[in-house]
């Protein structure tokens, strides 16, 4: 754009965006990245943002400026900005895929703010020498999710990369119909997958292998240095923090859609949101991907995958360990799965304690498991609404049998007789701990959100905003940002709507 304002003046944050401190994957060199520069979208617009996000780089409120329009567009970078794409490949569907890489991510650079290194990716700037087939751009309707999503899980508590802003553009995308193009800023300490390991050694580039291990350890795992076999100890802890994550996804209903390895983050954080989706009715078999036709990453099997895609990393890091004959080889293998054995028992217990807070149950029995498990299949019986049936469990009343609320909660289980056999224990289950109404309220109405993004509430930011009208983008935002409160609108945390059951949410972003 050809205006007066100077584009690199220092007061303008776009101009202190760096890309080589210590920490940087740029440090690690040309085996690992490649120089690109985003494709120009013609007369870019703001489309949402986010000030949690700002507040996060330490940006003024006044971020939004011109400049910033054209960088996080893609239109016009900062002298210094010198962005890149990496490489990585991995395990898609179980299937070894070989090379993918960022095919329509570059990364712009980083800024620090209270000791926190984070990086700016745009998702959707054009194409890079690792799109393949692909045209490098994202759609405004899948920009939407991943931003609001994004927001959502981190609300929710639940580590995830997150989104500073979309931008978009009348620029034409091709996919099942014409859509318009959009980009989204994503930031994380780091974007590294599962299948950046696994690229450097599918490719058998182990010299690669070793800096990048190196380079994570130092940089994201600096405890792990000091352990006899840093790669092991690097290993047990992407298990333990990887089992962590799946709790949480299980328990809030979050369901990923594409868990292949190169949508693992080595972070721990949720990453891609792609054709994700949180349960409505509990249906344990959920598939929200409609391109999933095996239901390979249905909601019950995200954690044997996430377990699976664990052994995928560990094969990746097995050329790391000493010893070049077979017996020694065989030891680092046993090694390598000593350091996933910690999953089988990390995640039922982070799961149990996630549903224990869920349930409200502030001490730890035995038989809790069993009082879940029934809680669960009740809901499961009846398909009866995940997030809803939580919320109304969070307002149960021990001290008024018969209670209003207690008969709403009562009203979702058409097995009437079913649902007072398992309140009837549960009761029994809170007075052995002397549990009291308004101080275990607070604490599951503050475990048990009242809003998850489900595909209508998208859905309907997504209509207007193709209208060109995004305030609900940025209204959904601020609900998603406090999904623990009751929102204003009552539909927010309300059953989906007839019209819902049709959407469908694919691979095609
Ligand atoms: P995903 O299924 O989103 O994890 O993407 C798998 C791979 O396809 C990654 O390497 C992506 O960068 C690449 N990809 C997805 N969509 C596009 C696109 N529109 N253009 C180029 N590459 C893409
Ligand atoms: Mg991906
Ligand atoms: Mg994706």
């Amino acid at each position: 754009a050809d205006n007066a304002a100077p584009k690199h003046a220092s007061t303008d944050w776009t101009a202190q965006l760096s890309a080589d401190a210590p920490a940087s994957y740029t440090r690690l060199g040309e085996a690992f990245i490649s120089p690109v520069m985003p494709e120009p979208v013609r007369d870019p617009h703001w489309v949402a943002a986010n000030p949690d996000c700002a507040a996060l780089l330490g940006l003024g409120a006044d971020w939004q400026t011109d400049s910033a329009l054209q960088l996080l567009s893609g239109n016009a970078l900062p002298a210094a900005v010198q962005p890149w794409a990496s490489v990585y490949s991995g395990h898609q569907f179980g299937v070894w895929a070989g090379q993918l890489g960022d095919g329509r991510a570059l990364q712009i650079g980083e800024l620090e703010h209270q000791g926190q290194r984070w990086e700016l990716q745009l998702k959707g700037a054009g194409r890079t020498p690792y799109s393949r087939m692909g045209d490098g751009r994202a759609v405004l309707r899948s920009s939407i999710r991943e931003f609001l999503c994004s927001e959502a899980m981190a609300a929710l508590g639940v580590p995830t990369t997150r989104a500073l802003c979309i931008t978009g553009s009348p620029h034409p995308v091709r996919r099942e119909e014409l859509e318009s193009a959009a980009i989204v800023t994503r930031l994380a300490p780091s974007f590294i997958r599962f299948g950046h390991f696994e690229h450097f050694s599918h490719s058998q580039q182990h010299q690669a292998l070793q800096e990048l291990a190196e380079h994570f350890i130092a940089h994201h795992a600096p405890e792990c240095a000091a352990a006899p076999q840093p790669v092991v100890a690097l290993l047990e802890k992407v298990a333990r923090q990887t089992a962590q994550l799946l709790a949480q996804w299980q328990a809030v209903g979050f369901c990923h859609g594409v868990m292949n390895t190169d949508n693992m983050s080595m972070l721990g954080l949720t990453l891609d949101y792609g054709p994700f989706g949180f349960l409505d009715g509990f249906n344990p078999g959920h598939i929200c991907n409609h391109s999933d036709s095996q239901g390979r990453y249905a909601y019950a099997r995200q954690p044997n995958v996430a377990f699976w895609n664990l052994h995928a990393l560990a094969q990746a890091l097995l050329p790391l360990l000493p010893g070049s004959s077979e017996a020694e080889r065989e030891a680092g293998g046993e090694q390598l799965l000593a350091a996933l054995e910690p999953y089988r028992e990390v995640f039922p217990a982070a799961m149990l304690a996630q549903m224990r807070a869920k349930l409200g149950l502030a001490s730890e029995q035995e038989s809790d498991r069993e009082l879940v498990d029934d809680w669960l299949r009740l809901l499961a019986a009846h398909r009866i609404d995940y997030t809803i049936a939580h919320r109304r469990l969070s307002r149960f009343e021990l001290a008024h049998e018969a209670s209003a609320v207690n008969e709403a909660l009562r009203d979702l289980f058409i097995d009437r007789a079913a649902f007072d056999a398992w309140a009837l224990r549960y009761r029994q289950r809170l007075q052995a701990e002397a549990s009291q109404d308004g101080e275990r309220q607070a604490r599951m109405l503050a475990s048990n959100p009242a809003v998850v993004l489900r595909n209508h509430l998208a859905e309907g930011a997504i209509r207007q905003a193709r209208d060109g009208d995004f305030n609900e983008v940025q209204r959904l935002l601020k609900v998603l940002r406090r999904p623990f409160d009751e929102p204003e609108q009552a539909g927010d945390a309300g059953f989906p709507p007839d019209w819902a059951q049709d959407l469908e949410v694919s691979c095609s972003s």
